[in-house]
Formats: C-alpha cells, structure tokens, sequence
C-alpha cells in the first residue's frame, strides 16, 4: 500500500467510526425528513438483477436464544431490534430442526437453507485421522493454504476455507446468478462464522486474529489484505475497543480468566465492546468494497454481506443467559444495532428503504446447570473426561484385559463421543462391534457419573443399583447424569432408528465427516460445563429456539406465531431476489410475510446516482438519503 492510500484509507476509517458514535442524535431529524419523502418511492419488484435490495445485510448473533428479544424488549431504543419487531416480519418460533445445535452447523444451515445432512457440517471441529492423527481438525481449516494479515511473529498455518461445504448458500447462488457481479462479504470474529454462511464463492471472509485482534483472511482469497482492512487495522481501533471492555469487565465483574483468558478474543470478545469494533470493521468493508455501488459499464446488482456478532456466545458460556451480563450486552448490542442501521440509513443510496437486513442465530443455550438445578430441574453436569474414562475402561476389560489401551480420543465434543479406529482395529474390532460396544457400555458409564463423592473414582460398577434412602428426603435430591438415548454412527448413517419428531433431528444432523463414532443424548439441561458456565450442543428446545426477523421492502411488518426454522431464510431470500435457492436447500418460503408485488416499493434512486453508495459518505456532511420512512 502507498503512503498516500494508507493515509486516506486511515481517515476513512477513522471517519467511518465517527458516525456510529454520533449517529443517534441526528436519526430523529433524519427519520422525520425521509417521512416526507415516502412518496417518492415507486413501486418495483424485488430483484437480484436490478438491484433491489441494492444490499442485502444477514446478520447472526452467535448463542442468543429468541427469548432475550421478549424477556428484554422493554429496554429497547430506537431502530436495533425493533427495527424487526416494530417495523419488520418477525417470527417469535423458529427453531433448528435437528440435534447438533452448534456454531458450525448453524451457520451453515443459515446460509444454504439446508440441514448438516445436505452441507455437510455436523460439528465444529471432528477427527480426521487421514489429514491430522494429532488433533481435531476445525469445520474450516485447511492446510493448502495460508492465514493472511496476521502480523509479524504470528501463526499463518493452516489457513482456512470452506473446503468441508458441500452445499451452496445464498450468496454463491447471487454469486453464480449474476456472473460474479454481485459481491459477497463474511465478517466474524471466528473463522467458521465469517466463512461458512458466505459459501465458496464469497469475494471474500474475515474474522479475528485471536491474540491481537487484528481482522486476517486466508490466501482461498486473497494474497494480501486490501488497503481498507489494513488501514482499519493500523487505526488504533483494536485498542479502543481494549479500553472499552475492560471498563465493562470491571462494571460487571468479570473475570479474565472466565472465558478465553487475556487474549483479545478472550478479553474484548466477552463484551459489548467486540460487537461495536465488529460492526466498524463492517462499515468500513462496505464502504471500502464499495458495496451496493454500480460497477462501472455493468447493470446494478444486489451485494451481499454476512456479519456474525460472536461476541453474545464468548460471554454466555461463561456466565450464562440468565446473568447480569448477559442483559446487559443484550441492551448494549440493541444500541450498537441502532448506529449500525442508522449509519447503513444513511450511507446507502435512497436510505434503508434499499436494504434488507435478515436477523437470525446459529444456536441457542442451556442455563447455567446450578441455576437450573435451584429451580429444581435435573440439571446435572457432565463430566466428560470422567465418562471418557469410564468408557476406556470398559473397552479394555472387554478388548484388552490388563491393558491401557485409548480406545476413544481424549479430545471430544459432544454430542459426539469419538472413537479411535486404530485402537480397535489393532483389537481385531471392526466399526460395528466397537460402536455397538461403546453403545453397550455408556448406560453404566453414565451412572457411574452420579455416584455419591465417596464412591466415585473406583470406576464404572456396571449393575450397581443407587442406594436406597433409609427415610423419604424432606428436600429435592441433587441432578443425577442421566443417559436418554445413543446411537452408533452407522445407524444414523442407514437410518435406523425410531421415526418421530425427534428422529427427523437425527436424520438431519448426520455427516460423513468424523469417522467412527456414537451420539450421545443426556436428560434435556444437563451439560458438559467448565467452570459454572454453560453450553449448547443438543436437541433440547433451549438450544434450538431463535430469533427470525426480516426488515425490507417486501416484508410485511408483524408478528408471525407458528413454528419455522432458520433454513427458510435462504429459501425466502432466493425467492425474491428471482435466483435459484441454494443447492440442498429445504426450507420453506414464508409467502406468508410478503407483501402483494403491487405493494413492494422501493426509494426512487436519486438523479445523479442511480444505483450506489455514496462515495464521499462523511468526507462532507451530507443529508441523509430520501428514502421510504422505514
Ligand atoms: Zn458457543
């Protein structure tokens, strides 16, 4: 980069986050002027090729369950979440159809409309002993290629890219619809959230450098950071941001150590202060992409961005949904969504009125065990290592007497329970019998979990009964770990097991990917939790249930009770913008929230710029955009 781009791509950065501090005070003047230019909009059919939307925003909050938008909606100002509950089409009942309710999967099923069973991404990370027999390999990982923009001293191995994506997403479908016109951006602080909901054909995805912050991509697209990121990341934004969190740390008593430790993943990721430098760095992608602009000598079409706030998900594990802090990021994130909508009113060409904003989440959560357990409920912590062992156990006193043998891998994620394959075949067992075995040996394994302190830790008594109380207990008795159902990999693979609602979960929540394994289900809130914090991860309402709100010219505002799922996003979205819905995509159209073609108007583009964002956006104090009243 010259000195000379480096220095104006700095002002631009720097200005870019001027507004979002000092937008909320103007947007009432702003909201009034554009309310007495609804007539100028006209009447136009949503379309990818004429670009209406001129941008599309898919927004996901990382772990936030739907009932944070009823629990708290007396807080909420302005045009944050209102903008979809006031003004948009909101579904309060929307719930992930299937069992693995994790970060990965989600944000795939998000993008291409389709369950792990059709993209192809059941987890965040499994074993794959033909590329790594060390560790885990993550959904996004990839060794073929390079991190780029990590800085100095840095790991830049494995890159990453969304080589495990078998399926299309929306934005590929922009992608391939429009011969590549059409542009689409990822934005995350994880990797697998930037990369996985923006596809294969994305321009381009980026998330977070962990220790400094700094917003890196993958040589899968690009050899070099543009001038924009990098001037974003020269900006100082990064320590600002530093600052804020840990005055909200302080205000909240968290503690560093409490997720993710000193790193700035860890430390400004746990906080409100993480979804504003995230929605920064999201200005200044559009703003530097040009995004929604007319390319030269091409007709105007609909880009596309996908942004995941991670920010909700860091800090629930750690103190839970039901915290202090919890509500308060809620609050703070409602107020960061505000400025970020207001900014997107004011930037766009003919304001808000030219952009759909689609609000969703990967996943929900568990409450804290404790808390859950107070109430009453039989919310037993799990102790995976704990159950790991008893496992190993039980398959050396069956395979290899007297032996030590690790016959499942110390490293698991549930629901997942991972077995090493070349343990068994060096036994002389093969994947059906070493399945089948594990399934025999988790009931007593899993009971042996709730054995009273003094006896835990003498290993699994397959058979032993709990003991009888002399006396009736006059007070509730503490959560006992409590095994609902298995099931081997090769039954999820063929099908076989109990139809029913709930195996429609499983059918949808089977991979290849992973080698021999089996699934486990515990009683619903009970949990892995390290820490006193909590997790999501099975096929409990809890961890299915989130948020659904679509703003946008064709929506018709209200309030749609009745259930749908997170994969009739894609399919919607596709259907309006007249492309072809993502490859394995299965979700519904929600006719039900569109309005008549005769009804859908957008803002007249104004004479001297038909179809862009503005490009001297803050260099000059300019009027907001004529646009509907939104
Ligand atoms: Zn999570």
């Amino acid at each position: 980069m010259t000195a000379l781009n480096r220095c104006f791509a700095l002002a631009l950065v720097l200005l870019v986050i001027q507004p979002s501090r000092s937008f909320a005070a103007e947007s009432k003047a702003a909201a009034a002027s554009r309310a007495e230019s609804a007539a100028a909009a006209v009447a136009v059919p949503p379309s990818a090729y004429n670009a209406h939307p001129k941008l599309a925003v898919l927004l996901v909050i990382d772990q936030f369950r739907e009932d944070y938008l009823e629990r708290y909606r007396a807080d909420f100002k302005g045009r944050g979440f209102k903008l979809f509950l006031d003004k948009g089409a909101y579904f309060p009942d929307c719930y992930y159809d299937y069992a693995n309710t994790m970060t990965a999967p989600g944000h795939s099923t998000i993008g291409t409309g389709a369950y792990s069973n059709g993209h192809g991404i059941a987890g965040n990370e499994w074993w794959d002993l033909s590329r790594n027999a060390k560790h885990p390999v993550t959904s996004v990982e990839d060794e073929r290629y390079a991190l780029v923009g990590v800085p100095v001293g840095g790991k830049t191995a494995p890159g990453s890219s969304p080589r495990n994506l078998r399926a299309s997403t929306v934005g590929d479908e922009l992608r391939l619809a429009t011969a590549g016109q059409a542009r689409v951006f990822g934005v995350s602080l994880k990797d697998r959230a930037a990369i996985l909901p923006s596809g294969q054909a994305a321009n381009a995805a980026y998330w977070l450098d962990q220790k400094s912050g700094a917003f890196i991509t993958s040589t899968y697209y690009a050899a070099q950071l543009p001038d924009w990121a990098a001037a974003f990341n020269a900006s100082g934004r990064a320590a600002q941001a530093t600052q804020e969190a840990a005055a909200f740390s302080a205000a909240h008593g968290l503690k560093e150590s409490a997720y993710g430790g000193k790193s700035f993943y860890g430390f400004v990721g746990s906080t409100p202060a993480a979804n504003a430098y995230e929605l920064d760095f999201a200005r200044a992608l559009i703003l530097g992409e040009k995004l929604g602009v007319e390319q030269p000598g091409t007709p105007p079409v609909t880009d596309m961005i996908t942004i995941s706030l991670s920010a909700n998900d860091i800090l629930g594990h750690a103190v839970g949904p039901d915290s202090e802090a919890e509500h308060a990021m809620v609050d703070s994130l409602d107020s960061d969504l505000d400025g970020f909508f207001s900014w997107l009113d004011a930037h766009v060409d003919g304001g808000l009125g030219n952009v759909w904003i689609a609000l969703t989440a990967d996943h929900g959560v568990a409450p804290v065990p404790a808390n859950a357990a107070k109430l009453g409920m039989n919310a037993a912590t799990i102790d995976v290592e704990k159950l790991v062992a008893n496992l190993n156990e039980a398959m050396n006193a069956k395979f290899s007497p007297g032996e030590k043998v690790n016959y499942l891998f110390d490293s698991q994620e549930l629901p997942l329970l991972a077995l090493d394959q070349p343990s068994f075949e060096r036994a002389g067992i093969n994947e059906q019998e070493a399945e089948q075995a594990v399934l025999d040996a988790l009931p007593p394994a899993v009971q042996a979990l709730g054995a009273p302190p003094e006896t835990a830790g003498d290993g699994p008594k397959s058979g032993s009964e709990p003991a009888k109380p002399a006396v009736p207990s006059q007070t509730r008795l503490p959560p006992v770990p409590t095994l609902v159902r298995a099931y081997s990999r090769q039954q999820l693979a063929s099908g076989s097991y109990p139809g029913g609602e709930f195996g429609q979960l499983l059918t949808h929540s089977y991979s290849p990917n992973g080698g021999w394994y089996v699934m486990v289900v515990f009683a619903d809130y009970q949990l892995e939790a390290s820490g006193g914090g909590t997790n999501h991860f099975s096929p409990w309402s809890y961890d299915r249930h989130v948020p659904l709100g679509f703003y946008g010219a064709p929506f018709a505002p209200g309030i749609y009770h009745g259930r749908v799922g997170p994969v009739d996003l894609a399919a919607t979205w596709a259907s309006l913008l007249g492309i072809n819905q993502p490859s394995a995509a299965v979700g519904r159209i929600l006719t039900e929230a569109i309005k008549p073609a005769a009804a859908i108007a957008y803002p007249k583009p104004t004479a001297a710029s038909p179809a862009r964002i503005r490009p001297e956006r803050g260099l000059a104090a300019a009027k907001p955009a004529k646009a509907a009243q939104p």
